[in-house]
């Protein structure tokens, strides 16, 4: 049976992401996501006719990402590099409506542009996700401005995006989404087995991913404010509230707010609570994407870093810009090096795709990309060294017992976690974390 080999390959070895892409696919409602019970897919066996198309789908496993980022080059006519991609043009952008550019994660230029595409009657809807009275992400093919505004900011959990494709089979319309990496390969795939979504697709906005963290993070983030989460009356309001850059708000039954603060919520969630699947995934830059939209933290300005990919990005962009929806300017060289689009290949790029090598050495649950082995081969054997030391560590952290553990001492969990988090740093002042104080805001 097709959805046992996706269970055997993908969900049970920890290399499902959530995208439903699965869910979109199977027109026989066989399957679901409920996010109460985790972000991978759930079989109605009486309902499964055994057509395929899920595993077909699947992202999960990895993907030829630079043969089909090749194909879509031709294309165009560009040039691709599989470290960043077709590069057009590169920007930095704000949404000119400044309680927008408040709110969103970054500048706001993403729900500016799925706002204006609306707006211009160049889609019929919008793929977004919003945090539903539940506390979980919700997926919304929506034409409704309102809907598109409340989606605004970054939602760090596995969000089921590809769902939507149910609903564009059985009723095509233009639309546009956003995606993070792996999302937007799940789409591609799907492409490929229902050729009418191509039509479908005006936009992809693609996201900068560096991970996503199963939805139980948000307990032991609570936990170390002194809260309990989930508990009646207690509402996640979202992961990048208030100030630049943001803390993970809760709302308490009488109204008022408890926050943490980004980089103390990060440093528990990405070593301890990230999918599996997002420490070996490399595919960051989202390059099967039209366009993708990062953070520039740099300067903790309020602005999105833009990189167009395709024809269409450029278009819609520069269409935003004229009808005064975004304010934009290029983006500097230096700006180039030192924002997102070459720091997350820094940091995110290499590491991942070495530790997804030392799994693939130790037979464990691995992705399949084509990328060249010479960029692993090339690595110096320091770095080699130091990022199978932290796969040992992360294999310590990660184990159940020990995470259960930590769950319990939210004090210790914040030290381990800020000391994984910031590895290879963190060995050159090993003591300096037995005294770290997470109430004190630090990068
Ligand atoms: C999981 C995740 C990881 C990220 N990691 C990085 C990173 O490491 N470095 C970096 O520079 N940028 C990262 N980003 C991108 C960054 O956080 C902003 O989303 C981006 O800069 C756009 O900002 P904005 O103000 O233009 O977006 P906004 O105007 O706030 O709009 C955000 C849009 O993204 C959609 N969205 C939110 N979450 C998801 C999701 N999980 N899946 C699909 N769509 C979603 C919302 O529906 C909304 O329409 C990440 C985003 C996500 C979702
Ligand atoms: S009907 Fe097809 S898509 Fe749905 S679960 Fe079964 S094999 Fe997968
Ligand atoms: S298609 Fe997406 S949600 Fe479904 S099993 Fe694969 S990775 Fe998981
Ligand atoms: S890190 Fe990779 S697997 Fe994880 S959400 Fe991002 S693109 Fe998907």
């Amino acid at each position: 049976m097709s959805f046992d080999t996706l269970d055997s390959e993908v969900i049970k070895k920890g290399l499902c992401c959530g995208c439903g892409g699965c869910v979109g696919v199977c027109l026989h409602d066989a399957l679901t996501i409920d996010p109460s019970l985790g972000h991978t897919p759930q079989l109605e066996p009486s309902r499964c006719v055994d057509c395929g198309l899920c595993l077909k789908v699947c992202p999960g496993r990895g993907y030829p990402v630079n043969a089909m980022a090749e194909e879509q080059a031709k294309a165009s006519g560009d040039k691709y590099n599989p470290l960043d991609g077709v590069v057009r043009s590169c920007h930095m952008g704000y949404s000119t409506n400044p309680q927008t550019r408040v709110l969103a994660a970054s500048g706001g230029v993403t729900t500016e542009l799925l706002l204006y595409l609306l707006e211009s009657k160049q889609v019929d809807a919008v793929a977004v996700t919003a945090i539903g009275s539940n506390n979980f992400p919700e997926v919304h093919l929506t034409s409704d401005p309102e809907v598109v505004y409340e989606s605004k900011r970054s939602k760090y959990g596995p969000v089921p995006m590809l769902s939507i494709i149910k609903q564009l089979i059985r009723e095509p319309r233009k639309i546009a989404i956003t995606v993070c990496p792996c999302q937007m390969a799940g789409w591609r795939n799907a492409e490929k087995i229902f050729p009418k979504l191509k039509d479908c697709l005006v936009l992809s906005l693609g996201l900068y991913c560096g991970q996503v963290q199963t939805y139980d993070s948000l307990t032991a983030i609570a936990s170390t404010i002194g809260l309990k989460f989930p508990s009646e009356g207690t509402r996640f309001i979202g992961w990048r509230c208030g100030e630049y850059p943001g803390y993970a708000r809760f709302q308490l039954s009488d109204g008022t707010y408890m926050d943490k603060y980004l980089y103390p919520w990060l440093d528990i969630a990405v070593p301890l609570f990230n999918l599996e699947r997002c420490y070996i995934c490399p595919e960051a830059s989202n390059v099967l994407a039209d366009m993708t939209m990062g953070d520039y933290h740099k300067g903790r300005k309020r602005e999105t870093a833009v990189v167009c990919r395709a024809p269409v990005g450029e278009k819609i962009l520069a269409e935003a810009v004229a009808a005064g929806k975004i304010e934009c300017r290029r983006m500097s060289d230096e700006e180039y090096t030192c924002g997102t689009p070459t720091t997350i290949v820094i940091a995110k790029f290499f590491p991942s795709l070495w530790r997804n090598e030392v799994k693939k050495k130790l037979r464990q649950p691995h992705l399949k990309y084509d990328y060249n082995e010479e960029f692993t081969r090339k690595y110096p054997l320091k770095y080699k060294m130091v990022f199978t030391v932290q796969c040992v560590l992360l294999a310590f952290f990660r184990n159940t017992t020990v995470k259960t553990w930590l769950r319990k001492h939210p004090r210790i969990m914040e030290m381990v976690g800020h000391f994984l988090y910031r590895y290879p740093g963190s060995l050159k002042h090993p003591i300096k974390f037995l005294f770290y104080n997470p109430s004190k805001p630090s990068r």
